[in-house]
């Protein structure tokens, strides 16, 4: 997606060559332009899943969640991280180990918003291990319905998560995939060096 790359290209930062920050336009300040358009994105590139619901994770993913959702005219549902005193339902739980934050979560959703007749399109910000987008698909399972496909928005493709959720057989949709970050962006589509 040239809009989103160009974007990565003018405001990320090269934190290591394992870490991406984008957070001036995705995970601290949202550029809601830039979400509309990744929503309709996602929008097109699942439009023949019949997806009933999203489900994404906080916090990060609520925001690309939520314009994916919008356009496809379906809630979205975003698992929480911590336990929430007001979450007292039947809750659907995994476990997910942090790629940034090196910690283990336990995650939840409440039984009531997943039901075994969704077709569930999972939302991510990043892709890295897949540790993530694993036990949200957990949670799918566990409530009895499909994933019909992962949106990512930014892939690091150098990273095992994409190879191993396509290996599990996921439909896996990266609007951007970075090949390196070694001495700067590398997209993998291109391989052109832009910082
Ligand atoms: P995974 O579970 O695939 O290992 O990692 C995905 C999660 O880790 C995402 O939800 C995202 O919040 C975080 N993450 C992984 N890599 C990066 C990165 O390079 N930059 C940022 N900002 N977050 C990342």
């Amino acid at each position: 997606m040239k809009l989103l790359k160009e974007k990565i290209q003018s405001e990320g930062k090269v934190l290591s060559d394992q870490v991406l920050k984008v957070d001036s336009f995705l995970n601290h300040q949202i550029d809601p332009v830039l979400m509309v358009e990744i929503g309709k994105e996602f929008a097109k590139r699942f439009e023949a899943e019949q997806i009933t619901k999203v489900l994404t994770i906080e916090s990060s993913g609520i925001a690309p969640g939520l314009m994916a959702a919008l356009e496809l005219k379906v809630p979205v549902v975003f698992a929480r991280k911590r336990k929430s005193l007001t979450l007292i339902d039947d809750l659907l739980t995994a476990e997910v180990h942090s790629f940034t934050k090196n910690e283990t979560n336990q995650i939840s959703v409440s039984r009531k918003y997943i039901g075994k007749n969704d077709h569930v399109l999972i939302i991510d910000d990043f892709l890295a291990n897949g540790q993530a987008a694993l036990a949200l698909a957990e949670i799918v399972n566990e409530a009895g319905a499909k994933v019909s496909g992962m949106g990512i928005v930014i892939e690091k493709s150098f990273q095992p998560g994409g190879d191993l959720l396509r290996e599990k057989g996921f439909k896996i949709e990266s609007l951007a995939r970075i090949a390196s970050l070694a001495g700067g962006v590398s997209f993998v589509e291109e391989m052109e060096v832009v910082r």
